[in-house]
């Protein structure tokens, strides 16, 4: 184990924030790292338990007291080798996962749980600033061909690991770039994108081939991509957007936030998008969803130069602390304030949007809203009950509808003859991840809803297993936990 009094001796630390107005200026990260000694302390708070929960919490099965003990030892090579053993990409999980394994942490019981977010993020870093993060192609191939749809992180990690194997594995993408969410949905202030853009040179150099700007079920037909691969893997994601079917909806300035997000990843990027401009400067900005989507609409709005940011959430406040029927180690429902809402955010809780308001020219200009309380009834899902007399108007230039996401879209699934779950999306089962039709697998949002980047490349790797099993009778790619070779 690390050291076997560091979580008496060293306080919880993660890597710092610049203030405020010095990230507002730009659209970089603005963590500052912590040094190597403050790491290894970190690492040092590790207690090896007999069981550690934190396995359990983490969709992956990160080996987390392993590579904690390797960060301690200032062996990062090792801690390299671990983490990497149970996934693909820790530089993205290390910035963006909400840490589940944190909550599930034994010492997060009565102190601060282990930053273990915060140290995978720099055994990655360190990892690539070593030049430990090379490329290993497969020695053999098996002649097999495997279409993948989708370049998010599921379709990602699916790719590798079904390349390890030996497969010839293309990607199918529709934007103009690889990565799905992470490239046009994920502000670059929380993961600049040449991150993305190293771990694709690797990729491409490991043999995958990617074929971007091709939309799958519209450029090419679903049903060729039967006849010219050996299997398709769908990690198409969950990008049917949920609208606000209320008066005004059509109102110029109310919109979608992944048009507004996608729109200004390609603006920072200084790719061409299409459609109008869209901006939240000089605005009263109003967001309506209380997410992740919904906090980066925030952080970008704010660095768009806005007037005011409030931020609107139809459910109530939630604890600042664990609620008390949502035990250790499980994920707690409680307040979480990301670093664009401390950027200057208002933000209301228990309260519905009902009418959109205009100029009389097509032009928003505010918008009404009513407070709501969820009425709890036995046996059935809270109710959601308007509180008389509590309208009220809020001016309002552009409103950004951040409501998550309905399921998958449905061309290829059409194309293909596929059973969708009832909510919408792709179904597969998580024993085999195959559709009913054989041959056709699905992975990621597409299958399991919208969701996180954690569990999107832990279903592509799942996925990758079970696709690698159809095609060879078994396979040898690990399955959650399992690790694979040490390769980086
Ligand atoms: C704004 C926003 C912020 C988020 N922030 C976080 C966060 O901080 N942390 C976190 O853990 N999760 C976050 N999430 C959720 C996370 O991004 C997703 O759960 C994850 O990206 C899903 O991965 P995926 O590979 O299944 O799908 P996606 O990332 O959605 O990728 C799917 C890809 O498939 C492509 N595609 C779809 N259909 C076709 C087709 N027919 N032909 C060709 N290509 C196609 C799409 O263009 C896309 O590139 C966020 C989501 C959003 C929207
Ligand atoms: S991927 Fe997420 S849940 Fe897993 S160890 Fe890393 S931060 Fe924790």
């Amino acid at each position: 184990m690390g050291k076997i009094t560091g979580f008496m001796e060293y306080e919880r630390k993660v890597d710092p924030y610049a203030p405020v107005e010095e990230r507002l200026k730009n659209y970089k990260e603005f963590t500052k790292p912590l040094s190597e000694k403050a790491m290894k302390e970190q690492g040092a708070r590790c207690m090896d338990c007999g069981i550690p929960f934190c396995h359990s919490g983490c969709p992956l099965g990160n080996l987390i007291p392993d590579f904690n003990d390797a960060v301690y030892r200032g062996k990062w090579d090792k801690a390299a080798e671990i983490l990497h053993a149970t996934n693909n990409f820790p530089e993205f999980t290390g910035r963006l996962c909400p840490a589940p394994c944190e909550e599930a942490c034994v010492l997060g019981i009565n102190e601060d749980p282990v930053s273990i977010e915060n140290i995978e993020k720099h055994i990655a870093e360190t990892a690539f600033a070593k030049g430990w993060v090379v490329a290993t192609p497969p020695e053999t191939r098996t002649g097999k061909k495997v279409a993948v749809v989708g370049s998010g992180p599921a379709g990602l990690a699916a790719a590798q690991q079904l390349n390890r194997a030996g497969h010839l594995v293309t990607v199918f993408e529709r934007d103009e770039k690889p990565g799905g969410l992470l490239r046009y949905g994920i502000p670059d202030f929380k993961m600049e994108k040449h991150v993305i853009d190293r771990r694709l040179e690797i990729l491409e150099e490991e043999g995958i081939e990617f074929r971007c700007g091709v939309h799958v079920g519209k450029d090419v037909a679903a049903t060729d991509l039967q006849s010219d691969y050996d299997a398709i893997l769908l990690c198409g994601g969950a990008t049917v957007r949920r609208p606000l079917p209320i008066p005004g909806a059509d109102l110029d300035g109310v919109v979608q936030a992944m048009d507004f997000l996608g729109q200004n990843n390609r603006r920072v990027d200084g790719i061409p998008f299409k459609g109008k401009e869209l901006s939240a400067k000089g605005k009263n900005v109003i967001v309506i969803g209380g997410g992740d989507t919904g906090s980066d609409c925030i952080g970008t709005s704010f660095r768009q130069g806005a007037k005011s940011v409030s931020n609107f959430e139809i459910l109530g406040k939630p604890p600042a602390g664990r609620p008390e029927d949502q035990p250790w180690p499980f994920w707690p429902m409680r307040l979480r304030t990301s670093s664009s809402h401390k950027e200057g955010a208002e933000r209301y809780f228990s309260i519905s949007t009902k009418e959109f308001k205009g100029d009389g020219d097509g032009k928003l200009t505010g918008l009404v809203t009513v407070e709501v309380e969820w009425e709890k009834v036995p046996g059935q899902r809270p109710k959601l009950v308007e509180l008389k007399g509590t309208e009220k108007e809020w001016p309002c230039d552009l409103a950004l509808l951040a409501l998550g996401f309905t399921g998958s879209e449905m061309s290829i699934a059409d194309q293909l003859g596929l059973e969708l779950d009832p909510r919408t999306n792709i179904k597969a089962s998580v024993s085999d991840y195959q559709t009913n039709v054989p041959g056709v697998f699905a992975a990621g949002d597409q299958r399991r809803g919208q969701s996180l980047i954690v569990w999107a490349i832990s279903e592509g790797r799942q996925a990758a297993h079970h696709v690698d099993s159809y095609l060879m009778g078994s396979s040898e790619l690990p399955l959650k936990g399992e690790g694979d070779l040490p390769r980086i």
